[in-house]
């Protein structure tokens, strides 16, 4: 190395060094820009059990006992939850003893989802990178990994499928949610929810990426993860609240477990 930079001080980067610190957004041709915009503008949003993510609030319970009696508890477990937003699944399998990492890649979302955590005391540890190259980086190191209500906001949802099953560990769980492409799914999620009810903001999701599960089993079955369970999440109006059914018209979620 020449000797004034020797002198100076300078230590010649190491490729490990070089990679670490390349932009975490080197494979975000899975990343739709406007999607991350749009999250991102609703991002002050994130904890208000009022606001525009109320369904995600209402539904948090629901998914929590899912997740945690598919998996055996969640104590002490190494959990991704991929789209974190602002935390809301994160914080909540935090409190249960997960150490819990939340990725995303709207920094805005991120951010809140830091100071909501500082105000709760929570551990979560919440990082902005693409599930393509964090899976890279951590492959095999996991005993869970959420990815809910994400698949229908990016452009390839098979290589975020792919990815999930990179970062779990062999035996470990992968759980999966997301919206069915059906008449009835455009009539509650779009027409009712966005355009009648207004719970959340018009333009929050696209007909066109709503998901069959035959689509999601089918990019699933390519990758080493077995899908053991398939169930519907409904609104029931008179508990107020959502409830695990067989209907798997509008929301549902699986969980699938690697081979
Ligand atoms: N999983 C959370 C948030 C769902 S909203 C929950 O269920 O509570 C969808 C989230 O996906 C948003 O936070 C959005 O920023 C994120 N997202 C969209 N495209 C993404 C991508 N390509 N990579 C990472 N996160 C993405």
């Amino acid at each position: 190395m020449n000797l004034l930079l020797k002198l100076s001080g300078y230590n010649a980067p190491t490729l490990e060094n070089l990679v670490n610190s390349m932009p975490a957004n080197t494979t975000s041709h899975n990343v739709d820009p406007k999607e991350i915009e749009k999250f991102s503008a609703m991002a002050e949003q994130w904890w208000d059990p009022e606001g525009d993510f109320k369904p995600l609030h209402m539904l948090n319970p629901t998914r929590l006992a899912y997740i945690e009696q598919g998996v055996d508890g969640l104590f002490a477990k190494s959990v991704v939850d991929v789209g974190c937003g602002g935390g809301i699944l994160a914080e909540s399998m935090a409190k249960q003893g997960a150490k819990v990492i939340g990725i995303d890649m709207a920094h805005a979302s991120l951010q809140i989802a830091r100071l909501h955590a500082l105000e709760t005391q929570s551990e979560v540890d919440y990082r902005k990178i693409t599930a393509e190259e964090f899976a890279v980086q951590h492959a095999g190191q996991f005993d869970l990994v959420t990815c809910m209500e994400m698949l229908e906001h990016v452009p390839d949802p098979a290589s975020i499928i792919q990815a999930c099953s990179d970062m779990v560990k062999p035996g470990g769980f992968v759980y999966f949610s997301t919206i069915n492409k059906t008449f009835k799914a455009y009539l509650m999620m779009i027409l009712g929810a966005e355009h009648l009810l207004k719970w959340v903001p018009k333009g929050t999701h696209e007909y066109e990426k709503f998901i069959r599960p035959s689509q999601l089993l089918s990019a699933i079955d390519k990758t080493a993860l077995n899908c053991e369970d398939l169930c519907g999440v409904e609104f029931n109006v008179l508990a107020g609240e959502f409830v695990i059914t067989n209907n798997v018209n509008v929301n549902y979620m699986l969980r699938c477990q690697k081979l």
